[in-house]
């Protein structure tokens, strides 16, 4: 009986998805109280597990975002594709612990072949190590705690042993549009954000290099520097090349935050936004965002091996004399121990599509973008972004946020809000290999339906 339940979940999320196209893109009249209450109390005793499935299907279904469908624009939100998805049930069937070869040679194996089709596919060294994580969060906390190793053992201080308390001053220099997880990992790590100084951004969203090189001029501490690939409200690209070298002449470390960005590599035509990022010391980027692999899939990169496994690996008694060396260890290369066989999902995302599948839907995302930005300038709305990649801003002079609410309402579609350079806008994300130019086009015209709407109050 309870042997059903596996296909019966399965089925389930298939008319899910089978449905994405219809639902509301975002719950209407959500009544959270309603949903408190469908999820009941903690029972004292056991309830069959079929009837478990239903009910929290049945209580959760009000509530559920169609983030997984084509006219989801919020945030930079993937959905998953079809052997992805499917990937991820079996990874759940298969429970693998992916910490290492004891515990899951499978995973262990999976990870290392997809981890060199990434380093391929974005264009980073061939030797670079790498860490399936839950995010680009993820991936830039590991990419700075293997720079916090590295820039502090040149000043001959031992971070993993000694700590941070009496280390010399590591300063942070980054672009005043670097993601607030960015200044989430320097708290983690003990730099603290007083570490950051902070570079201004040119009306791109690019960061100012001649800034950058002055500001690194005025210091010998060590140094890391934060680049980033794909701005989180414009989607420019910072100048790897110079900005790169620049950091280097000073001895500075470089990590690349490339959460969706970094995937331009992935497409020769768009490549040339990335130029020089392969320089970097260690980047991040997502699996979750434009690869379209389910939650939670991210990965950090590292050009030096042993600085990234002195900031996350450890061996404990147990495992000394163990492990089958010929074997790559997970585990070794991100904070997690036990894990999520992570490996799986990715794995099965890039071979769906290939090199030229991913390639295709990096494009076909950008020109769906410049769809959006044409169409709405059409029909009178400010795009005050040059749509280098998958994301534009949009003004509606004063009625801005009355129009996103309204949109953010109307369950036809779903974009979220931003503050650019001081103005409330509109932001709009095209990262979902479902979306189509009917869905773009059916978008534009609720997102003008909807001014209307708040022009005629
Ligand atoms: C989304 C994003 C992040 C954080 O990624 P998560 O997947 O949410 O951990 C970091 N940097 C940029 C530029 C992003 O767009």
């Amino acid at each position: 009986m309870a042997d059903d339940l596996l296909p019966r979940a399965a089925a389930l999320g298939r008319d899910f998805r089978a449905g994405l196209d219809e639902r509301p893109v975002f719950p209407r009249d959500l009544d959270p109280d309603a949903v408190r209450a469908a999820l009941g109390e903690l029972p004292d005793g056991p309830t069959d597990p079929a009837a478990v499935l239903d009910q929290l299907r049945e209580a959760v279904e009000p509530a559920l975002v169609a983030s997984a469908g084509p006219r989801y624009f919020g945030f930079v939100t993937g959905g998953s594709l079809e052997a992805a998805a499917a990937a991820d049930v079996l990874t759940t069937a298969w429970d693998q612990n992916g910490f290492n070869a004891l515990t899951s040679p499978a995973a262990a194996l999976v990870e290392e072949v997809a981890g060199g089709w990434l380093k391929d596919l974005l264009g980073l060294p061939p030797t670079a190590s790498f860490g399936f994580v839950t995010g680009a969060q993820g991936g830039n906390t590991v990419g700075l705690a293997a720079a916090r190793h590295a820039v502090l053992e040149r000043h001959g201080w031992d971070v993993e042993r000694q700590g941070l308390h009496g280390a010399p001053r590591v300063r942070i220099v980054a672009g005043s549009g670097r993601h607030a997880t960015i200044d989430r990992a320097l708290r983690l790590l003990g730099f603290g954000t007083d570490a950051l100084a902070e570079v201004p951004t040119a009306p791109s969203g690019s960061i100012d290099v001649a800034a950058l090189a002055g500001a690194l001029s005025t210091s010998d501490a060590p140094t890391i520097v934060c680049l980033q690939a794909g701005e989180v409200n414009t989607g420019a690209f910072d100048d790897f090349r110079t900005a790169i070298a620049a950091a280097h002449a000073r001895g500075a470390w470089v990590h690349v935050d490339g959460a969706f960005g970094l995937w331009a590599a992935a497409s020769p035509r768009l490549r040339h936004l990335t130029e020089g990022v392969a320089e970097a010391d260690s980047w991040a980027t997502d699996g979750h965002k434009w690869l379209n692999v389910p939650y939670d899939s991210g990965y950090a990169f590292c050009a030096h091996p042993a600085a990234h496994a002195a900031a996350t690996s450890y061996t404990a008694a147990y495992l000394v004399g163990d492990r089958p060396e010929a074997l790559r260890s997970p585990g070794d290369f991100v904070p997690d121990s036990s894990r999520r066989a992570r490996g799986f999902t990715t794995w099965a995302a890039l071979r769906q599509l290939g090199r030229a599948g991913v390639a295709e839907l990096v494009e076909r995302s950008c020109a769906l973008a410049r769809r959006f930005a044409a169409r709405l300038s059409e029909g009178g709305a400010e795009v005050v972004n040059d749509v280098v990649l998958n994301q534009v801003l949009v003004g509606f002079g004063d009625d801005t946020p009355q129009v996103l609410e309204a949109v953010q309402r109307s369950g036809e579609c779903w974009m979220g809000g931003t503050v650019w350079q001081g103005r409330r806008l509109m932001r709009v994300s095209v990262s979902n290999w479902r979306t189509t130019e009917a869905d773009v086009d059916r978008s534009v015209a609720a997102i003008l339906a909807a001014w209307r709407e708040v022009q005629g109050r």
